[in-house]
């Protein structure tokens, strides 16, 4: 084994570059190349079809069978002038990443290739291997993708995909993006209905994001001589190097060249996929990098990111790379996130989080602002549980990560203006005033967006135009955390207009109605705002005294799916049914369940096959060498020692790895899905993994370098 940790290590060195060359450094001249959206439909499809597409996409319409066959005969054509065979529909199961099942054009029976708008608009994937949370049974496999005309097709190698929802036969929603959209939905239509208080050209509102996606980068070989990585994504052993981020001279610091080539092929092939990749940049941690997008209406930012994600993995591994995006790969050093820069834009082009200096214009960016920090508070469980996974309890929560607690930051100028308001409760406002000067809202400054002051220990933080959703978990897909966010805060604006229209009703002037609402959810959600170092130890004392909630980990964190309160959100809201909630919730505990379980049985493997024997190798040696010495009447003491520390840590790791073997099969007995979570989280990953690792790093440190191996933090992270 320590053979295949040295060949890995002597490959690396002999690497050649890959050279990579922009195809054009004019970007906007491939920007795209592989898209069939909107602008691909009007130049290939007849006017009057054009508009019919166009129409129907715009308002959620149902596309007819006419328009649907021109739409995939006129696709088809475009795919098969690039060079395509098959197309698929390409949809996001509750497993995490993307599906497909490619299906040729060329039909052998008929002779010729063909795409019917039947096939566009909906397939029958076999669906039974997918997880449904109990929904639907394996014998009753059938379930569909249907076709999301508001994400663009796109041709992916010979494929031509096209974007889908995936639901059971029975119609309930079994991926990532059939609530998103329903989420989406439900957000707009709140917005725009609090907008119209202020402004009725606003027709409707859209929900943007911009994902900052963080990841490892390490070396192929590397990688494939750690079996924890390929298993279980991430590292379970490996003693930190004696240098790690302390210097703190990897972020922003100048891309290694190995890792630049490799940026600069994936990025070329977003853009070909019409992905809007701009910033790239090196990461806390050694070896981690952060790329973030243009921002983009939801859906179509995370269909963005997830096929980024692939096209990450696919082009590192011409550059004999691999990417991480665990959000925790390596212990001591920074976890992965990414982070959801989020807002609501007006069709009439206005950014409703962007304070501006028009008195008027602020009372309604107050207005979201405010009632956006009232959602935060109301579902603080929620939003938590929505970034709940196996891996991200390693970033959040845990001993060496920032706490789980949900709170929001806003920056010294923005609180300014909320004490402000709300200590001028008492204002009398006569005819003829100025209220927003007299509120001390005549004038948020512009400048705010450049003098917000950043805080990068906020899990949802302000940041001048947008909040960021920075707890998001690295691997994850934004959909759930999205789907939360833009849920609550639609559920909060629609209180948010009926306590308005209350008191329009009783006589109140409509602006001061607004005032006296804001007024009240500024006292109400005071709690939820914390400016502070959110990764400080007096951080979870003060949070634990305001009541907020700090649960560490995903079992207990998903409980809040299923209360009345979240159940009940749902379906007001025609996101999710009780039952898809309920199916969802269990999905994730048992996709818990088995990430648990395969770390244990990877941390048990590795300890007991590779690590022991190796210690015990070693150990003999010292045997040897201590036995040489007494029989020279040389001092052995020092060697000695060393191998009773190693036999203390041996034993150590065997009994570890002997009683979680038990518990496992205790946990396995339990049929009850979250009682069964609970027994791996506490009595199986708390109680275990720390101890064997930290046993195994100790060994690490005792045992001849030349016999280790597993391939080592420093060599992982610092050799490219
Ligand atoms: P910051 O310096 O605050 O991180 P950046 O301008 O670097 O801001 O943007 C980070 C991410 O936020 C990018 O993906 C960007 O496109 C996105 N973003 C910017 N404005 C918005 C917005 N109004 N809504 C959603 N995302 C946005
Ligand atoms: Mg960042």
């Amino acid at each position: 084994m320590a053979q295949l940790r040295f060949e890995a290590l002597k490959k690396l060195s002999e690497r050649p570059r890959v050279h990579v060359e922009v195809p054009n450094p004019v970007v906007s001249k491939f920007f795209g190349e592989y898209v069939y959206g909107i602008e691909q439909m009007r130049a290939t499809l007849a006017p009057g079809l054009f508009k019919k597409v166009s129409q129907a996409i715009k308002n959620h319409e149902k596309i007819d069978d006419a328009t649907a066959d021109a739409v995939a005969s006129a696709a088809k054509s475009w795919a098969m002038a690039k060079g395509a065979t098959h197309f698929t529909h390409w949809f996001q199961p509750l497993t995490g990443g993307t599906a497909e099942k490619h299906d040729s054009f060329f039909d052998a029976l008929a002779g010729i290739e063909k795409f019917k708008g039947s096939e566009l608009v909906q397939q029958e994937p076999d669906a039974s291997s997918f997880p449904s949370g109990g929904i639907r049974s394996t014998f009753e496999a059938r379930g569909y993708t249907a076709w999301d005309p508001t994400s663009p097709m796109f041709l992916y190698g010979k494929t031509l995909c096209i974007p889908t929802i995936f639901v059971s036969y029975t119609g309930e929603t079994l991926d990532q993006k059939a609530p998103l959209l329903k989420a989406l939905k439900a957000v707009d239509l709140a917005a725009t209905k609090v907008c119209q208080l202020f402004d009725k050209d606003i027709q409707r509102v859209v929900a943007s994001l911009g994902p900052e996606q963080e990841y490892f980068v390490v070396d192929k070989d590397l990688f494939l001589a750690r079996p924890d990585l390929v298993m279980a994504g991430k590292t379970v052993f490996g003693h930190s190097p004696a240098r790690g981020q302390q210097l703190e001279d990897h972020y922003f610091g100048s891309i290694p060249s190995r890792i630049y080539d490799f940026m600069k092929e994936f990025e070329i092939e977003c853009w070909k996929l019409g992905i809007p990749v701009r910033t790239r940049h090196n990461e806390v941690a050694p070896s981690q990098f952060e790329v973030a997008p243009l921002f983009e209406e939801v859906n179509v930012a995370n269909d963005h990111n997830q096929l980024m994600m692939d096209v990450m993995g696919r082009v590192a591994d011409k550059h004999n790379l691999k990417v991480l995006f665990h959000e925790k790969p390596f212990a001591g050093l920074n976890g992965t996130g990414k982070h959801n820069n989020w807002s609501l834009i007006t069709d009439t082009g206005v950014n409703l989080y962007a304070p501006t200096s028009s008195a008027r214009d602020n009372l309604l960016f107050l207005t979201f602002f405010v009632t956006t920090i009232k959602a935060v508070h109301e579902h603080a469980d929620l939003l938590r549980a929505s970034i709940a996974t196996a891996a991200n309890d390693f970033r959040l929560g845990a001993n060496e990560a920032p706490p789980a607690i949900m709170s929001v930051f806003i920056g010294s100028q923005m609180t300014a203006v909320l004490d402000e308001l709300e200590k001028k409760g008492n204002v009398k406002i006569e005819k003829g005033d100025n209220m927003y000067m007299k509120l001390g809202i005549d004038q948020i400054p512009e400048i705010i967006l450049d003098a917000t002051d950043r805080n990068r220990t906020s899990p949802f933080a302000f940041t001048g135009n947008k909040f960021e959703f920075r707890a998001v978990g690295g691997s994850d897909n934004c959909a759930t955390a999205m789907t939360a966010l833009n849920t609550i805060v639609a559920d909060q604006l629609l209180h948010f207009y009926d306590a308005v229209n209350a008191q329009i009703e009783k006589g109140e002037e409509k602006r001061l109605a607004v005032v006296n609402v804001l007024r009240q959810y500024i006292k109400e959600s005071k709690n939820i705002r914390f400016e502070g170092d959110g990764y400080s130890e007096d951080w979870v004392q003060e949070a634990a005294k305001r009541g907020l909630s700090n649960v560490k980990n995903t079992p207990r964190a998903l409980d809040a799916y299923i209360t009345k309160k979240s159940l009940d959100l749902f379906v007001k809201h025609e996101v999710m049914s009780h039952k898809e909630t309920e199916a969802r919730t269990e999905i994730r505990l048992e996709s818990y369940i088995k990430r648990v379980q395969i770390e244990a049985r990877v941390l048990g493997d590795l300890a007991m096959n590779h690590i022991v024997p190796t210690a015990i190798a070693y150990q003999n040696k010292l045997i040897t060498n201590a036995n040489g010495l007494a029989g020279l009447g040389i001092d052995n003491k020092a060697v000695v020692q060393t191998i009773r520390e190693i036999s203390g840590f041996i034993e150590t790791i065997k009994n570890g790895v002997r009683e979680m073997i038990e518990e496992r099969k205790r946990a396995n007995k339990i049929t009850d899905t979250h009682k069964r979570a609970i027994a791996y989280c506490d009595d199986i990953k708390e109680k275990y993994f720390d101890v064997i690792r930290e046993a195994v790093d100790k060994l690490e440190l005792l045992v001849d370098d030349e016999d280790w191996p597993l391939v080592k933090y420093r060599e992982l992270l610092f050799i490219r």
